[in-house]
C-alpha cells in the first residue's frame, strides 16, 4: 500500500493539529497509510515514525501546538541530509510528505521534491508572512489572544492613565501589530514595513491628551525599525512626553491555545486539499486561501511572490485613531 508522511516543521501555530487530523482522515479515506513524523525533519532523520490510525488524530481538533512535535533541523539543509531523508522514506514506503510550516519548511520540501518525492506544503505559522495565501493557520488565533490582552491591558491602562506598548510577534511582517492593533483600538500601530518616527508618535499622543483622553495603546511588533524595540520607545515617550509608560511583551502566550473556529476550518481544508492533489499526482505545490477560494500553486511561485503589506488598513487605522 502506498504511504503517506506527514510532518509538522518551524515555529508551531494554533491548527496544526486541525490540519494533521485532516490529513490523516483524507488520506486513510482514500485507502493510503499515514506515517506521522515527529520533530520535522529531524525527526526525518532520526526516523520518529509513527503509523497513524483514525483515532491518533480523535480529540485533538481543538487542542493547540502540534501532537507531532515540531523543530529546526540543520543536517536537513545539506544535500547529504537530504539523501538520507529520501533513502529512509523509500525503506517505509512513503511516497508522499505534506509538510505543515511556514517557508523555511517548504524550501525543504521543494529540494526533496526534486529528489522523486511528492511533496505538499501547508502554510502554518501565525506570522501569516507568506505572500501566496491572504491567510496561514494559526494567524486568526493569533490574532484573537493579542485582542484578549488588549483588551485587558486598556483596562488597567485606563485606570492609571498610562500609555501601554504592547509588543507583538513578528520579525518582517506586520500583520498581526496590524489586525490585531485594529480589531483591538490601539491608537498607534507600528510595523517592520513602515517607518515612523518617536516624534510622530509623541505628538499624536498630545494630541488625543488634549482631547482629555489620558491612556494609550501602541501596538509594536517585534521586528519594527524603532531604536531600542519596545524600552527605547518607552525611554523616549518617557523623557518627551512625561508619560507614564509600561511595556508588556505577550511573547509566547501568542503560539499557544485552543485553535479559533476560523482556523480550524481552514486546516481542515488544507488538510484535505493537499492529500487530493498527491491523490492527483501533483507535487512540489502549496495549499492556501485567496479571496475565500482555495487555492494551490508551485512551491517556487509560491516562495518567489513579495508578501504586500495592507497599506488601506495601515491608513485606515491611522483615521480610525485619531
Ligand atoms: P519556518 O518553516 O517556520 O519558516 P524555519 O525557517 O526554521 O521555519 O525552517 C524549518 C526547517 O525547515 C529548518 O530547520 C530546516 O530543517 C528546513 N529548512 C529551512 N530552510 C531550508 C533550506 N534552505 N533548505 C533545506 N531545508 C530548509
Amino acid at each position: 500500500m502506498k504511504a503517506i508522511g506527514i510532518l509538522t516543521s518551524g515555529g508551531d501555530a494554533p491548527g496544526m493539529n486541525a490540519a494533521i487530523r485532516a490529513v490523516v482522515r483524507t488520506a486513510i479515506y482514500y485507502g493510503y497509510k499515514v506515517y506521522g513524523i515527529e520533530k520535522g525533519y529531524r525527526g526525518l532523520l532520526d526516523e520518529e515514525f509513527v503509523e497513524m490510525d483514525l483515532s491518533s488524530v480523535g480529540d485533538i481538533i481543538q487542542r493547540g501546538g502540534t501532537i507531532l512535535k515540531s523543530s529546526r533541523c540543520d543536517e536537513f539543509k545539506t544535500a547529504e541530509g537530504r539523501e538520507k531523508a529520501v533513502e529512509i522514506l523509500e525503506n517505509y514506503g512513503i511516497e508522499s510528505l505534506v509538510v505543515i510550516g511556514g517557508d523555511g519548511s517548504f524550501t525543504g520540501a521543494k529540494l526533496l521534491s526534486e529528489l522523486g518525492v511528492k511533496t505538499i506544503g501547508i502554510p502554518g505559522t501565525i506570522d501569516n508572512d507568506l505572500a501566496y495565501t491572504d491567510y496561514t493557520i494559526g494567524f486568526d488565533t493569533a490574532m484573537n489572544t493579542v485582542i484578549d490582552a488588549i483588551g485587558k491591558i486598556r483596562d488597567t491602562s485606563s485606570s492609571h492613565d498610562r500609555v501601554n506598548i504592547v509588543e507583538v510577534m513578528g520579525r518582517n511582517c506586520g500583520d498581526l501589530a496590524l489586525y490585531a492593533g485594529v480589531a483591538g483600538g490601539a491608537e498607534t500601530i507600528v510595523v517592520p514595513e513602515r517607518e515612523i518616527r518617536t516624534d510622530e508618535i509623541v505628538s499624536k499622543l498630545r494630541t488625543t491628551q488634549k482631547r482629555g483622553k489620558k491612556h494609550s495603546i501602541i501596538v509594536l511588533a517585534e521586528g519594527a525599525d524603532i531604536e531600542g524595540g519596545a524600552l527605547g520607545l518607552k525611554n523616549a515617550l518617557t523623557v518627551k512626553d512625561k508619560a507614564d509608560v509600561r511595556i508588556t511583551v505577550l511573547g509566547h502566550v501568542q503560539r499557544g491555545g485552543s485553535p479559533s473556529a476560523f482556523d480550524r476550518i481552514l486546516a481542515s481544508k488544507l488538510g484535505n486539499k493537499a492529500v487530493e492533489l498527491l491523490i492527483e499526482g501533483k507535487s512540489k505545490r502549496v495549499v492556501g486561501i485567496k479571496d475565500n477560494k482555495i487555492i494551490d500553486l508551485d512551491i517556487d511561485d509560491a516562495l518567489s511572490m513579495e508578501k504586500e503589506f495592507d497599506q488601506d488598513l495601515y491608513e485606515m487605522a491611522k483615521i480610525l485613531s485619531i
